[in-house]
């Protein structure tokens, strides 16, 4: 798997607004906010993207939603409710090689997604 920049983030090798941390994930603030609040979180263990899951443990998988709720409770948005977004490859517009989950929130999202 290639280096990315978020591999730097983890090992904390390039600043990022980190909002929550636990043994299995990372939450920071994206760089390029598309909502009010923007955060990604991503998996200390290392993997490319979403469908690389499928080999995966649950554990592993489930740890990752597992931290994106608590990340978003602790932002204060369970209340008002929000979106989580994973983008996979080339048509899913992924453009960071480590899987990430984005959770989007603060205002009210459209449907359908572009
Ligand atoms: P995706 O298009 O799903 O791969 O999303 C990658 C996300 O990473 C984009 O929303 C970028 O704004 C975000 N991003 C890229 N570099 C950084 C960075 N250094 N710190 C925080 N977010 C970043």
């Amino acid at each position: 798997m290639s280096e990315t920049i978020f591999d730097k983030i983890l090992r904390k090798e390039i600043p990022a607004e980190i909002v929550y941390e636990d043994e299995s994930a990372i939450s920071f603030k994206d760089i390029s906010p598309q909502a009010p609040v923007h955060v990604l979180v991503i998996p200390k263990v290392k993997v490319a993207g979403f469908a690389d899951f499928e080999s995966r443990s649950n554990e592993e998988v489930g740890a990752l939603f597992k931290a994106a709720a608590i990340t978003a409770r602790k932002l204060g948005l369970a209340d008002d409710g929000y979106r989580i977004v994973v983008n996979q490859g080339r048509n899913g517009q992924q453009t960071v090689d480590y899987i990430h989950i984005h959770i989007l929130g603060g205002r009210p999202m459209n449907w359908p997604p572009g």
